[in-house]
């Protein structure tokens, strides 16, 4: 990695040591997933003002109306994704600034992201390009549909919460893949880890949790 991506001051590895501190204190326990949070310039990913608060364990906005995912919920739902395992193709909805992407990046073989909104696309893709990240494929659609062209996937995280899990993406899980996904209305959202069968589907609530809603449609703001 480039050294401008290291960070100095706020942006420092003491600091971002101290985020891997804060998330351990809330429960997280997979070693690999804090070393990853550890080694993440997360201020790559937001706004230059925003930068010395990017270590904090708090969304922050990055336009548009939306915001990049608190890291605490980063690392809980990709913890819960991968327990472990090397996962071969995972589709994520809701690319936003492209954090939670780069994380997953370094955990899987092919990482499939799905925006809605082109000028956050626009954005995470000129990051990664800048981070040397080659194994990123991502679409300006609507996740509502998943991305069907490279399904089947081993596990699919959805950063946006519908009212209920739209059926396509049950339906592009592999057999014993994993969904993580945040369901409904604000203020009474639930983390769900939905596990695809032989036969049916499992379900088991992770966590209460607080996202921006999953809309329909595309956005083409630039
Ligand atoms: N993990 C991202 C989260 C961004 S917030 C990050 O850390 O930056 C959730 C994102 O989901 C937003 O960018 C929003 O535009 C996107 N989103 C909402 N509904 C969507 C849909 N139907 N399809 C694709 N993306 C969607």
């Amino acid at each position: 990695m480039q050294s401008d991506f290291k960070g100095i001051g706020m942006t420092s590895q003491r600091t971002r040591d101290r985020l891997a501190e804060t998330l351990i204190e809330m429960g997280i326990e997979s070693e690999a997933v804090l070393d990853v949070i550890r080694n993440t310039p997360r201020h790559f990913f937001v706004d230059e003002a925003l930068a010395t608060r990017a270590y904090e364990n708090t969304a922050l906005p990055i336009g548009f109306n939306q915001t990049i995912s608190q890291p605490y919920i980063v690392a809980k739902m990709i913890e819960a994704l991968i327990k472990d395992n090397k996962l071969h193709k995972v589709l994520e909805i809701g690319t936003g600034c492209g954090y939670q992407t780069f994380v997953l990046a370094q955990f899987v073989d092919y990482v499939y992201t799905v925006e809605r909104i082109d000028g956050l696309l626009v954005r995470a893709r000129e990051r990664f390009q800048k981070l040397g990240c080659t194994n990123i494929r991502s679409n300006h659609s609507d996740g509502n549909i998943g991305w069907k062209a490279h399904a089947p996937y081993d596990g699919i995280i959805v950063s946006a919460a519908p009212i209920g899990v739209p059926s396509a993406l049950r339906e592009q899980l592999a057999l014993d893949g994993r969904l993580i996904i945040p369901v409904g209305e604000a203020g009474e959202q639930k983390l769900l880890e939905i596990t695809r069968n032989q036969a049916d589907y499992s379900e088991k609530l992770l966590d209460s949790v607080s996202f921006v809603p999953m809309l329909a449609g595309t956005d083409a703001t630039r």
